[in-house]
């Protein structure tokens, strides 16, 4: 890869022919037209709130440095930003009158109405731009692992950027675009952003995964298709099954791994009016310490209470019960656990230490007993384990 640092160009020359398109949120092309400022594999403009926008032109009013900017010389009349795009959209976004600055009175100044001498010092301030040449691959490759100014690339946007070509952005027009009507379901399932791309990657997660294999594995396999049929049926599918199991959309529903789910109970039957009723009941339960496990707890037949962190005995429960108990055992020569006491081994008249029992509830929670010194009974741990098991 050969790099050159250029110092003699200028907001003005990268302005010129500035286009911005409004629906996308992003700059696209600058440099009278030899720039492109958001090549397929660049992450989506993501200053979108005016005060960054806003410092950015402040800093180079107040001739501030506003650091190094990377593009990738595609040609003698090509090239393409590597880095540094949300400045160069936010520069060209204010000398286009897109947004105004406060001056030192506090007043809003858009950039035509500003004092010439302001303007041309604008104008005037000379960018430094590292031109990159080189393999795409070398390219994509030092791209990947750059993570300069402003808010740094995450996994899903690296992987756009290392796997760009017309499935990711087939990909992207369906999974990124927060125009998208779908996006308040995939919120009541998924934690996230179409700008920040976590539909996209939940859907190559859940797609992938199916498939036992990455998504870098996905991508890359799929990396010259030109549909996305079978990444966004998978998706779908998978959300129709949850929204058809579970009726009620709860907020601990986000965020769950719906498509290991998926895969693991799709093919059994449920009845969605009774588990609507299991969901309420297990969310009101003041017991259930993990309310995001209830869901696999129900799918899986209200076997697995680790699931859903039943709420333990506290210490000083145990120390008092254990207290009792021995107190108890030791006067009739028996064991402590009544468990082994009952029997007809060796243990029948052990007396366990603390340490070697565990707190148990003598109604269990399940059918209702509660988490209190009058249901919490001592056993051994072999016999606890052994209990729990059944
Ligand atoms: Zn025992």
């Amino acid at each position: 890869m050969i790099t050159t640092l250029k110092t003699n160009i200028t907001v003005k020359d990268i302005c010129e022919g500035f286009v911005y398109n409004e629906l996308e949120g992003k700059g696209l092309f600058g440099l009278s037209g030899k720039l492109t400022i958001q090549p397929e594999y660049q992450r989506n403009y993501l200053y979108k709130d005016e005060k960054r926008e806003a410092s950015v032109i402040e800093s180079i009013l107040k001739k501030y440095p506003i650091g190094l900017i990377y593009f990738n010389k595609v040609n003698k009349d090509k090239f393409e930003v590597l880095d540094g795009q949300q400045r160069i959209t936010s520069i060209g976004r204010f000398v286009t009158g897109k947004f105004p600055i406060k001056d030192e009175n506090g007043h809003e100044q858009y950039f035509d109405g500003m004092a010439p001498e302001k303007r041309t010092r604008i104008e005037n301030t000379k960018l430094l731009i590292y031109e990159c040449e080189g393999e795409e691959a070398d390219i994509m490759n030092w791209f990947e692992t750059i993570n300069i100014a402003g808010i740094p690339l995450n996994e899903q946007e690296k992987n756009n950027a290392v796997y760009f070509g017309p499935f990711v952005t087939h990909a992207k027009q369906e999974f990124s675009n927060s125009k998208n009507a779908n996006i308040q379901k995939w919120n009541s399932y998924i934690n996230g952003t179409a700008r920040r791309q976590d539909f996209l990657h939940t859907a190559l997660d859940w797609v992938s995964a199916s498939k036992g294999i990455t998504i870098r594995e996905y991508m890359s396999s799929h990396r010259r298709a030109t549909d996305i049929k079978e990444l966004k049926t998978y998706f779908n599918n998978v959300l129709d099954w949850v929204s058809g199991v579970f009726t009620d959309v709860e907020t601990e529903m986000r965020g769950l791994e719906w498509g290991r789910l998926y895969e693991k109970f799709h093919k059994k039957n449920y009845n969605p009016e009774k588990l609507s009723g299991e969901v309420q009941k297990f969310l009101t339960d003041s017991f259930v310490t993990d309310r995001k496990g209830i869901f696999e707890y129900i799918l899986g037949g209200s076997q697995d209470k680790k699931l859903l962190n039943i709420r333990v005995f506290s210490e000083a429960v145990k120390k008092d019960t254990y207290s009792k108990q021995t107190a108890e055992a030791e006067k009739k020569g028996k064991s402590n656990c009544s468990y082994c006491a009952i029997g007809h081994d060796a243990n029948k008249s052990k007396i366990w230490k603390l340490s070697e029992m565990d707190a148990d509830h003598v109604t269990a929670w399940s059918k209702g007993g509660k988490t209190a010194i009058n249901n919490c009974e001592m056993l051994c741990k072999p016999h606890n384990r052994a209990k729990g098991n059944r």
